[in-house]
């Protein structure tokens, strides 16, 4: 099997025929020439349907997760909903109870209206899950690892258990991307990432990918879905996620470095009485995250001594890492996700979600340092 990092960096590229470029074109037209009788000679009737640049897009992801097939939306979010709305009326959801804080949003208002019922679980406790399972269950909704806890759940056996009772697993691996994990290969049905944050990378560009284990029911009636109610990614947001998973295992590896260093400098600081990252050996599914994952990526969460106040002081002293939502791009980013989430917020008021950049550690090091300095 050809290796991720030679897939990433020749991502798309196969000089063009007309011109010889090496990048992959960006083709934006809307309609296709078509034979009078509706045949599609060269395969593409309109944007919506389906593209030249996002179905490089998509062989691309596909073949990063070892996927059936891909199919790319215009936001993580979209591709989370599309994948919840193609399920079964009437059909039950079993959801982590620290999936990315929107998706409970959306159980919580949107669930009703689709037909759908859910239950929060905790997945790191497989008897919870086995407790919870349903007859009617088809989706078990697995985060792994989680925000802003960095929970890690132990995939296989979450398989397991979602196929002993007839229901599928989505894992949603937009922390780790397809480099650090490989959900499919162990027997998940349904990856999510969010390409917002890793695959595009430099913080310029939104998208979100289902990757299917089979070409089967689930994926199909997503495809019909997208097509229908319109959530195509555009050609140049896919050209840019092309252009970003070129780098991405190279940029995972620095990631992964910068946060150990930063994971460990915490670690040892008076001033933190906690932190979540699946590479300390502290961490309670170090174990799983060893087992599962090739390394523990660039995401973690530190709980300041002294709680809300404290950590929200430390946020204003912080000068590289910048105050602001989202992760995965080159530059650090601090969060205080209480606030962000509001008063229904289950995240400790003292934890501040660092997304570690691609920055030099050292300097990183020396910012935490100055900012939890009295
Ligand atoms: C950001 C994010 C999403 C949602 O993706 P968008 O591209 O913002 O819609 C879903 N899951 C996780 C884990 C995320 O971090």
């Amino acid at each position: 099997m050809t290796h991720i990092e030679t897939l990433a960096a020749r991502a798309g590229s196969r000089p063009d025929p007309a011109s010889g470029a090496l990048s992959p074109p960006l083709q934006l037209a809307t309609t296709f020439e078509h034979a009078p009788d509706g045949r599609l000679p060269h395969g593409f009737l309109y944007q919506r349907y389906d593209n030249p640049t996002q179905r490089d897009a998509e062989q691309v992801l596909a073949a990063l997760d070892g996927a059936a097939r891909a199919l790319l939306f215009p936001t993580g979010m979209a591709a989370g909903a599309t994948a919840l709305q193609a399920l079964p009326p009437g059909s039950h959801v079993l959801l982590c109870d620290d999936s990315y804080f929107s998706f409970r949003v959306l159980a919580a208002q949107q669930f009703p209206r689709w037909g759908l019922t859910h239950t929060i679980v905790d997945v790191t406790d497989l008897d919870a899950v086995r407790a919870a399972m349903r007859a009617d269950t088809a989706l078990l909704w697995a985060e792994t690892p989680s925000n802003p806890l960095l929970k890690v759940s132990d995939i296989a056996a979450l398989a397991d258990i979602a196929h002993a009772g007839g229901a599928r697993l989505l894992v949603d691996g937009t922390f780790a991307s397809p480099v650090l994990q490989q959900p499919l290969a162990l027997g998940a049905d349904i990856v999510l990432h969010s390409a917002t944050k890793y695959l595009g990378g430099h913080g310029d560009v939104m998208g979100g990918v289902l990757c299917f284990a089979d070409d089967g029911d689930h994926a199909d009636a997503c495809h019909r879905l997208r097509l229908l109610a319109g959530a195509t990614a555009s050609p140049f947001a896919a050209w840019m996620i092309l252009r970003g998973v070129r780098s991405l295992p190279a940029r995972m590896d620095w990631h992964c470095r910068n946060a150990r260093t930063v994971a460990e400098f915490l670690a040892a600081h008076s001033k933190v009485s906690a932190v979540h990252y699946p590479g300390l050996a502290s961490h309670p599914q170090h174990a799983v995250a060893a087992a599962q994952m090739r390394d523990f990526g660039g995401m973690l969460s530190f709980e300041v001594a002294g709680g809300r106040e404290a950590a929200l002081a430390v946020a204003a002293r912080l000068r590289l890492f910048t105050n602001a939502t989202s992760l995965g791009s080159t530059e650090s980013l601090v969060e205080h996700r209480a606030s962000i989430e509001g008063p229904d917020s289950p995240t400790p008021g003292g934890l501040l979600r660092l997304s570690v950049g691609l920055e030099h550690g050292g300097d990183l090091v020396a910012d935490l340092a100055q900012a939890l300095a009295d």
